[in-house]
């Protein structure tokens, strides 16, 4: 594995890879867990090469003490990836993606999706993951890019990204992985306690809950039983929704026939944790 810090070199390498064949980009910010490694391992069977980058991207980070907790692993990735067999790694200092710091950063118009959901309680989110993911593109220009269903709010977001700028990279949105006990991987799962991580797998026995008791009609039931199921396991609620799968429009019926994704946010131990569920 090839490691970039500079984006001229990258580019350079790059350019003579892609006369060879497809390149698939899995951008990541480190702290890899088996979730990333899918990643690799499918863009790895559908390209040439495959480049991943690690990057903390501060502009995303709308609670400074997230951004300082965000745990580094680097040592380890390098060897997982490797392991993997990833062909080039790129992995930036702050200021060869933001040279001019964080003044006159583009604004994308995302519509509601950057006011809703994780865009409503993490104001600026998702401009600060537009603003990376357009640059890093722009650096790598990838035939193909994976990203992980379990940010499905994300993938939603940079596929309309690309729709606005106008990039043609195919977009490939790969299963969430979990752990035994079904807590979706999660870089910050390494922050819980080895108790809360135990108790933390109740985002996903609700998902499944829900998946096996939705009626056609009044979603607002399962919705409250599912706030107060968080909150006696130990959760700080943040939101229990249903949205249309393809528009992420939110839904409080369901006409039985429509895909519907839940989507939950919960806090433990002050661990923001995310996870969602397509329920057709
Ligand atoms: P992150 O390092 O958290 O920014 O994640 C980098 C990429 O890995 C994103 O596309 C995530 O959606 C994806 N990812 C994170 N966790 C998982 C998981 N448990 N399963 C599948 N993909 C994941």
């Amino acid at each position: 594995m090839i490691i970039f810090k500079d984006h001229t070199a990258l580019k350079k390498h790059l350019f003579r890879l892609k006369t060879e064949g497809k390149l698939g980009f899995v951008p990541t910010m480190g702290a890899l867990h088996a979730g990333h490694l899918q990643l690799i391992r499918t863009a790895k069977e559908e390209n040439t090469a495959v480049v991943s980058s690690i990057f903390v991207n501060p502009a995303q980070f709308n609670d400074p003490r997230d951004f300082q907790k965000y745990p580094i692993t680097l040592e380890q990735d390098i060897r997982l990836l490797e392991r993997e067999k990833c062909d080039v790694l790129f992995l930036p200092e702050v200021s060869e993606i933001y040279p001019d710091g964080y003044s006159q950063l583009e604004h994308y118009n995302l519509g509601t999706l950057d006011t809703m959901l994780e865009g409503s309680s993490r104001p600026g989110h998702f401009q600060g993951v537009c603003q990376v993911v357009n640059r890093l593109l722009d650096m790598v220009k990838p035939h193909l890019l994976y990203l992980g269903q379990k940010d499905y709010q994300q993938c939603m977001v940079i596929q309309r990204l690309m729709n606005l700028t106008g990039k043609s990279v195919a977009l490939r949105i790969c299963p969430t992985q979990r752990e035994e006990s079904g807590l979706a991987m999660s870089s910050r799962n390494m922050r819980l306690t080895p108790a809360a991580r135990e108790k933390a797998s109740a985002i996903f026995q609700l998902l499944m809950y829900a998946k096996s008791q939705i009626q056609l009609g009044d979603l607002s039931g399962l919705q409250q039983y599912g706030t107060q199921f968080l909150s006696q396991q130990g959760f700080k609620p943040d939101y229990v929704s249903f949205a249309n799968a393809g528009s992420l429009e939110l839904r409080e019926n369901w006409d039985g026939e429509e895909s519907l994704v839940m989507l939950i946010a919960a806090f433990m131990e002050e661990v923001r944790l995310i996870d969602n569920m397509i329920i057709t």
